[in-house]
């Protein structure tokens, strides 16, 4: 089967290279030169822009962009993937954009004869490249299983939301959430340190208690891999400042409180604001060791 790939950067490289070790065939476009050399370099070839990819012999074609703006001059601009595409091509983005963007893009697709699925991930650039990535998938169930065996060949976790834009919904909400749990343990870990613990025991006390969650366990700020690291590496704080501001703005469009989700997100905004948003999303705890 022949795949197209559009946005071959730290998530999407090492996506399309396990499509390449599974067998598929892959066409693929990036503004970047470097990053389509290295996929050539792997097996694909290379086309001159999505309006070229959309005209070549496809049966699927997925993106990995950065934000909504780029999946809407992908699929929507004037050389973009939907001014040539053929019906019947199987849309997937992949990209982390907000749920309305996604559902306005579906439709266009829907509108062309194509059907689209929003498919974006986590599991971050260690999981793209061991291809053990979670998708969540929004979409009609007939695609949704057209594009399983694709998925099943970059990750592990394969999940379906819903209707189009149902998989940046969960996206989103999830992400909502680790922000502000994270930026929880920050505090209860600074508060505990300060007041006279070891860092690694009150993780141990907190990772056998009530308390315990991902950020307090697997990326603990003070005692995780990421601090361990002096915080490179990771997922870092812009992204989190990026999907926090998508759910702030999904939020605002149903009209749906997300008060803790609003303080998290000018939490991560001051972070940013000060150097530090290619740090990993844990290093927030910075902001307790001030002063
Ligand atoms: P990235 O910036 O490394 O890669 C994006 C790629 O898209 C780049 O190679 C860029 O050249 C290309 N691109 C941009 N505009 C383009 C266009 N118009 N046409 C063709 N190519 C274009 O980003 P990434 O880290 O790979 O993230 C991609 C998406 O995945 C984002 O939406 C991000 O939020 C999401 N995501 C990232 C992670 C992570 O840990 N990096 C984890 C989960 C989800």
């Amino acid at each position: 089967m022949r795949i197209g790939f559009i946005g071959l950067g730290n998530m999407g490289g090492p996506m399309a290279a396990n499509l390449l070790k599974a067998g598929f065939d892959l066409s693929v476009f990036d503004l970047s030169e470097p990053a389509v050399r290295t996929a050539v370099a792997q097996g694909a070839q290379r086309v001159g822009s999505p309006a070229e990819l959309a005209a070549a012999d496809v049966e699927v074609i997925i993106s990995m962009l950065p934000a909504a703006q780029h999946v809407k001059q992908v699929y929507l601009g004037e050389n973009g993937l939907l001014a040539k595409v053929q019906p019947g091509v199987l849309l997937i983005d992949s990209s982390t954009i907000d749920p309305h963007s996604a559902r306005e893009v579906a439709a266009a697709a829907k509108a062309h004869g194509n059907p689209m699925l929003d498919a974006p991930v986590s599991g971050g650039t260690a999981g793209a490249s061991a291809g053990t990535l979670t998708f969540m998938v929004g979409g009609e169930t007939v695609d949704f299983e057209r594009a399983r065996p694709l998925l099943a060949a970059m990750g592990k976790n394969i999940v379906h939301c819903g209707g189009a834009g149902n998989g940046q919904v969960a996206k989103v909400a999830n992400n909502l959430l680790l922000g502000i749990s994270m930026i929880g343990v920050a505090e209860a870990m600074s508060l505990g340190v300060k007041l006279g613990m070891d860092a690694e025991v009150l993780a141990g006390i907190i990772n056998t208690s009530s308390g315990r969650c991902w950020s307090s366990e697997v990326n603990n700020p003070l005692t995780g891999a990421p601090a361990a690291r002096g915080y490179s590496g990771g997922f870092g704080s812009d992204l989190m400042l990026k999907d926090l501001g998508l759910a702030s703005e999904a939020a605002r469009q149903v009209r749906q409180p997300v008060l803790l989700g609003a303080l998290a997100q000018q939490l991560y905004q001051a972070f940013s604001a000060q150097g530090n948003g290619q740090l990993d999303f844990s290093a927030i705890v910075k902001l307790y060791q001030q002063g």
